[in-house]
């Protein structure tokens, strides 16, 4: 059998931070606006605007808690989930605040990556077309790139197509680019909602213009350990791991995710024997998620 590993053409940046070891990344930041105040079914980008001391709060903390990048409030700053609360207008200065916001908290501390989610539109239902996607992703990324950002993350994203959209228009500011996508479908939970294999994926999108490839969200810390090891035996590169603190519980209405960080934590071990050179958590994680990883790696 002839095994083809896709090399990846490193953006010296990623290699640069990467060549140390494991680099602790952030957790999340819905659920941490949410214990801010952020009320749910709002729009947590239009924050930046409106409160951009409780979104540096967020930031702050995980640059305390041991982050060594942090992220942006800008996950869903595209034309086309703002367009649903009115700010299709403010793609522009939505991301450019969100960067900004990070920056402040991260002094010379952390780099700051640009968050890029989903558009919310689906491609294969034809409910958007390529170029507009590509469009609204170009948009976003310039917005980010001029606003100073080190690199863009393509995040939870679930069709590989759109990825690799989000991908090349992030790829076109000459940042570096990280993508990933939720791996939660499928009787062993190592799919993506269109089907496609951790394989595939690391493949996509490095084909697209991905330095950095990995998986976030969408299951706990344990299923992500073999997701990792074999996007690593795909590609030659660094793996992005962010995973959520367990499956979520509804309990009187509220989403509830139980795994402790302890719990978190001591998979990383694990998760860096499997490739794993960028760990955070996602939905549900806390600074101390953060500390807990960090502690981990020391030891
Ligand atoms: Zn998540």
């Amino acid at each position: 059998m002839i095994v083809t590993k896709v090399r990846m053409h490193m953006h010296a940046t990623i290699e640069r931070l990467t060549s140390a070891g494991p680099v602790i990344t952030d957790g999340a930041w819905g659920t941490q606006l949410q214990q801010r105040g952020l009320p749910l079914g709002t729009c947590p980008d239009a924050w930046n605007l409106k409160h951009p001391k409780r979104v540096e709060e967020v930031a702050r903390a995980y640059v305390e808690a041991g982050s060594q990048v942090i992220l942006t409030n800008t996950f869903g700053a595209n034309r086309f989930i703002l367009a649903r609360h009115g700010l299709a207008d403010k793609v522009a200065e939505i991301n450019r605040a969100g960067v900004q916001i990070s920056q402040r908290a991260a002094g010379d501390r952390a780099r700051v990556f640009g968050s890029m989610g989903p558009s919310g539109k689906m491609m294969i239902t034809g409910e958007v077309r390529e170029d507009e996607l590509r469009a609204a992703f170009t948009e976003q990324a310039r917005a980010m790139a001029d606003a100073g950002a080190d690199a863009v993350v393509v995040e939870t994203m679930s069709d590989p197509a759109e990825a690799a959209l989000a991908v090349a228009a992030a790829r076109g500011t000459g940042l570096p680019v990280v993508a990933c996508m939720v791996f939660d479908s499928g009787p062993d939970k190592d799919r993506t909602l269109m089907g496609t294999t951790p394989e595939q994926a690391a493949e996509q999108l490095t084909a697209a213009g991905a330095d950095c490839v990995g998986s976030n969200c969408g299951q706990g810390v344990a299923g992500f350990v073999e997701i990792c090891r074999r996007m690593h035996a795909a590609v030659d590169g660094p793996i992005w791991v962010k995973a959520n603190a367990g499956l979520p519980e509804i309990v009187d209405g509220q989403t509830v995710y139980r795994q402790t960080p302890a719990e978190f934590a001591q998979y990383v071990p694990q998760l860096v024997e499997a490739g794993a050179a960028l760990i955070g958590g996602c939905c549900g994680t806390t600074p101390e998620f953060i500390r807990a990883i960090r502690e981990k790696l020391r030891g």
